[in-house]
């Protein structure tokens, strides 16, 4: 090959690891996947400052004799891949072939290879300068990339932001170890372990070795199956939340794959369990037929389509809603044993210590990540016993009074309760009317119609869903330049309130940039329930407050309103014991 030529091809390679290469992430991810692909059931990753200054993957894979070795680094080696419809089918995770020579070129790398036959040890730099020599390996590939971008004007961007890179490389690990819990996965930075499973295979103690023994123990085993998918999995109490919905994987076939779609009939499953803004944790694994689902591969994510999504939605839907229903989520005021606290989220402060902070003048103090976010410390009761409708979710409890005029004081064998008499009746009049709004609706004429002026736009937008506004009851009619007559209202809606109550169901539907009808259902049930429920400062009688008490133990979800607040806890009478030191254990 001639000089010029071998020229074109590094400035080729540079140029493509632009886009290819990106973030250290993205190295780490090819390396990680060659490692996979390699059959290896031991895959260690060690970076030096988020692997600006040296990542090493090192597997115990069936490795490469030396023309595959040497050939790995060129940008015409062949690829794995032949077809992106194999993707699902074959053991390649793919594009293989294509960032190790982008890699090569924007980096110093070291290669240690063997297939158990001819030991093989590589140097190159900057692409090139390709150095062959023997290796004593026996057995699988180190591969170490140091100074990635020394070479390129990049580099100082990632020097600046070592914590984010790291906190994205802890992310796709720890999804590359949920996809593959057979895999033994240790991610180390800076001589800190980041993580490390045992590759036996237990998903649930993948989930233990990333979230900690608080969330693992709020972890709830999902299976079953329908005509089209197979789902295995597990999903989180409502209690344990994220701040961010990275606490989310699903996965197809054992791929990680990101669907928007999907993640959001996971989230709305949980809808009214926790609060608008937090996440459950959940690993979803979905097994299908590849003809099912259509591919959308882009270099960093995995998106997939599924053509059966109907069917998928109540799968997920039925097992996850069943799992809830299940379960008893009296948060208890109890005392914790200090011992039992572990750490629960990702130990990414100890991968920077106070030291290297100062060594490397850079501020993470500044830099905040989401999934750091602890979770709310609440603990919950929770009961084997299984759901049945006919039974109270909530043994009977008798009322003992009020305090400041909202919380209810109240006891049966199991322990003390307080409830918050709003947010109670607004569960009880949440699942009232979502029950109506399930039933034939009954229109209730207004003597007065109401009438509401918008401006242009909120107007085209409300014209448009006239007919649902009639499905339930409101009849809409146009009046007048921007202008809406509301005659009617579902009977369902107090005479009192009922002015209020239609204005909001308007907002309701301008305030959504994209119409979404479950979602429309739920906000107006819980909107309604609001007002028509007593208020903190209301006073009840004894007799509203036991026919409260009684309603909400029925409800299919009674611990929290319908945005997601408690609406009762407890102090067990263990707890009351041990607080005033008349139990000893
Ligand atoms: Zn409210
Ligand atoms: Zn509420």
């Amino acid at each position: 090959m001639s000089k010029i030529q071998v020229m074109d091809e590094v400035l080729a390679n540079k140029i493509a690891a632009g886009e290819v290469v990106e973030k250290t992430m993205n190295v780490v991810k090819e390396l990680v996947e060659n490692a996979i692909d390699a059959k290896s059931s031991v895959i260690k990753i060690k970076l030096i400052d988020s692997g600006v200054k040296e990542i090493e993957v090192s597997d115990d894979g069936v490795g490469m004799d030396r023309d595959d070795a040497t050939l790995a680094f060129s940008r015409h080696a062949t690829s794995k891949l032949k077809n992106l419809d194999d993707l699902f089918n074959i053991e390649s995770l793919g594009f293989r072939g294509e960032a190790l020579p982008s890699i090569a070129s924007v980096s110093n790398i070291e290669l240690k290879t063997s297939d158990g036959e001819v030991g093989t040890y590589l140097t190159l730099s900057g692409g090139r300068d390709l150095h062959v020599e023997d290796s004593d390996l026996q057995q699988g590939t180190t591969i170490t990339v140091k100074d990635l971008f020394y070479n390129t004007p990049v580099r100082l961007k990632y020097l600046k932001n070592l914590y984010v890179e790291l906190a994205n490389i802890v992310d796709y690990v720890n999804k590359m170890a949920l996809s593959y819990p057979d895999i033994k996965f240790t991610l180390i930075n800076n001589d800190k372990v980041l993580l490390d499973t045992d590759g036996n295979g237990d998903l649930l103690k993948v989930i233990y070795e990333i979230y900690g023994v608080d969330i693992t123990r709020k972890m709830i085993e999902v299976n079953g199956e329908n005509d089209d998918y197979s789902i295995y999995g597990f999903i989180s109490y409502p209690e344990m939340t994220k701040s961010n919905r990275g606490s989310i994987t699903t996965l197809v076939n054992g791929r990680v794959i990101k669907n928007n779609e999907l993640n959001k009939v996971i989230i709305d499953c949980y809808h009214t369990y926790i609060p608008k803004d937090k996440f459950p944790i959940v690993v979803l694994n979905i097994d299908v037929d590849p003809i099912l689902i259509d591919i959308n591969i882009h270099p960093t994510k995995m998106d997939i389509k599924f053509s059966k999504m109907d069917t998928l939605k109540n799968l997920v839907e039925k097992l996850v809603v069943e799992q809830l229903k299940k379960l008893t989520l009296i948060p208890t005021i109890s005392v914790r044993n200090e011992e039992s606290v572990r750490e629960t989220t990702i130990p990414m402060k100890k991968a920077f210590s106070k030291e290297e902070v100062v060594e490397d003048n850079i501020q993470y103090e500044e830099l905040s990540l989401d999934f750091m976010v602890a979770e709310e410390k609440t603990e919950y009761v929770k009961s084997e016993d299984t759901y049945d409708v006919d039974v109270p979710r909530i043994k009977k409890m008798i009322p003992r009074g009020i305090v400041y005029l909202t919380y209810i004081i109240a006891e049966n064998e199991d322990g003390m309760y307080i409830i918050d008499q709003h947010a109670a009746a607004e569960r009880i009049n949440y699942e009232k009317v979502l029950k109506s709004l399930k039933e034939k609706v009954v229109v209730v004429d207004l003597l007065v119609p109401v009438k509401i002026e918008l401006s242009a736009n909120e107007f085209l937008i409300v014209k448009e869903h006239f007919a649902e506004l009639e499905k339930y009851g409101f009849l809409v009619e146009e009046f007048g330049l921007n202008t809406i007559i509301v005659r009617s209202h579902p009977n369902w809606i107090f005479e009192d309130v009922s002015e209020e109550c239609i204005r909001k169901v308007v907002d309701i539907i301008i305030e959504k940039e994209k119409f979404d009808f479950d979602q429309f259902v739920w906000r107006m049930a819980a909107t309604m329930a609001c007002r028509m429920s007593i208020k903190a400062n209301d006073y009840i009688s004894y007799d509203d407050q036991v026919y409260l008490l009684d309603t909400l133990s029925k409800c299919e979800n009674p611990f929290t309103c319908p945005h997601g607040r408690p609406t009762i806890i407890t102090y067990t009478k263990y707890d009351l014991e041990k607080l005033f030191k008349r139990s000893l254990d």
